[in-house]
């Protein structure tokens, strides 16, 4: 058999360790919910900062980075990853903004078309806006919005989702991948249904992009949403990125605001709008610059690894890691898909002492990820956790639970995590 430490000699991606700020003798399995630092994006963040002030106003136009133009050019590389064309995508704002901002776009209800479909597992965050947003359009949520169940508590079924695409439903909202459980859902065959109804659809792509390829516009994805500071590392409240395939591109933003303006218009200060071609016609107000440029860095990264490659070995350390948790501590349940084309970057334990487990991990080096009431999430990231790391955690987790370490530990709920 093949020892973890020989397929860490063996893993094309091993060098890109070293480009992230790892902490000593830490395994950190929660990039999931915060990406690492790498030194790439440091850079980068120090250098927008150097070019403000060397520069002063003329940044916006001057320095190896212009922030007139830093979110397109951003844009046009986000975009492969998300298998999108360069004008479909925008870095702009963050999830649950750009989930308004799409709605506000998309989202035309009339008398027989005005639900939107959700689901019972997503994300507070965006069943929050989806909500809002219907009482804005003079709807009422409790008819408006329908939820797609979940038999298991833990997935959802292709055939559950279908079953909500009524005559009346003019938008489905869903995740790519689901926060807790870590399932992948069938983008193609879900957006092929929905079309099929006259229904749009839109993705919120949190845990899924930066941790495997995409197809949106082939797809034919209506729109989609993410963030980038889970699997794309680019820090804290880094922001987020927006999805608009072409065939809806004349569709004036819902929000409007200067910074959706033709570049070429933008200063004539003209009190009739005039829209960007693409999707940055979508972007609101001034960039936050400081907020992007850690992506710079990071971008780089994955250009070079390809997302691939990066694919590739996340499912490897997650096969590894649910095969040692299974063989040496099955009392924990592992709740994510066992498909490679129905999960996504983490797998998810569920064990009624999660809260307790997650925080002797924590004392014991390991940074995991708790969701209550009862979920441990680990997601071994491609470009900074190795074989042997993934070993020493289902090593670790086994000792905590053969010693009951964890009933030192009191299982009340801290603010984050
Ligand atoms: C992380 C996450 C969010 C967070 O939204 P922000 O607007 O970026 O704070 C929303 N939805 C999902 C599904 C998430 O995973």
């Amino acid at each position: 058999m093949v020892t973890s430490k020989e397929r860490d000699q063996q893993d094309p991606l091993a060098e890109f360790k070293q480009e992230f700020f790892v902490e000593k003798d830490t395994v950190y399995m929660d990039g999931n919910s915060l990406g690492l630092m790498s030194r790439r994006a440091e850079a980068k963040l120090q250098a927008l900062m150097d070019s403000w002030k060397t520069f002063g106003i003329d940044g916006w136009t001057e320095g190896e980075h212009p922030w007139f133009t830093l979110a397109e050019t951003m844009s046009a590389r986000v975009a492969p990853l998300v298998g999108a064309r360069a004008h479909e995508v925008m870095v702009t704002g963050s999830i649950t903004s750009n989930i308004h901002q799409m709605l506000s776009t998309v989202f035309q209800p009339t008398k027989e078309r005005y639900a939107i479909v959700v689901d019972n597992l997503n994300f507070p965050s965006d069943i929050y806006a989806v909500e809002s947003h219907l009482r804005l359009r003079g709807l009422d949520p409790a008819e408006a919005m329908r939820k797609v169940g979940s038999k298991d508590g833990y997935t959802l079924l292709l055939d559950d989702i279908i079953e909500q695409l009524e005559d009346d439903v003019a938008v489905l909202l869903l995740p790519s991948v689901l926060y807790r459980s870590g399932q992948l859902l069938p983008i193609r065959e879900i957006t092929q249904a929905a079309h099929q109804k006259g229904i749009l659809v839109g993705f919120d792509l949190a845990h899924s992009i930066g941790a495997m390829p995409h197809e949106l516009h082939d797809a034919g994805v209506d729109f989609a949403v993410w963030c980038h500071y889970k699997y794309m590392n680019s820090g804290p409240g880094g922001t987020g990125g927006l999805y608009l395939h072409e065939r809806h591109h004349q569709l004036l933003p819902g929000n409007a605001g200067w910074f959706g303006s033709d570049k070429n218009r933008q200063f004539d200060m003209d009190h009739e709008f005039s829209k960007a071609q693409g999707a940055g016609a979508y972007q609101i107000g001034t960039p936050h610059i400081f907020s992007m440029a850690p992506l710079l860095g990071s971008l780089e990264l994955f250009e070079e690894a390809g997302i691939q490659a990066v694919r590739q070995k996340s499912l490897e350390l997650t096969s590894l890691l649910r095969q040692l948790v299974g063989q040496k501590i099955p009392e924990l349940v592992d709740v994510t898909p066992i498909n490679d084309e129905a999960r996504g970057g983490h797998i998810a334990f569920s064990h009624p002492e999660a809260a307790r487990i997650c925080k002797a991990l924590k004392e014991a080096k390991i940074v995991p990820d708790f969701r209550a009431p009862n979920i441990i999430r680990l997601a071994p990231i491609a470009f900074y956790t190795s074989f042997s790391d993934v070993e020493q955690v289902a090593e670790k987790l086994q000792s905590i639970m053969k010693n009951e370490t964890y009933k030192n530990f009191s299982n009340e709920r801290n603010v984050v995590a």
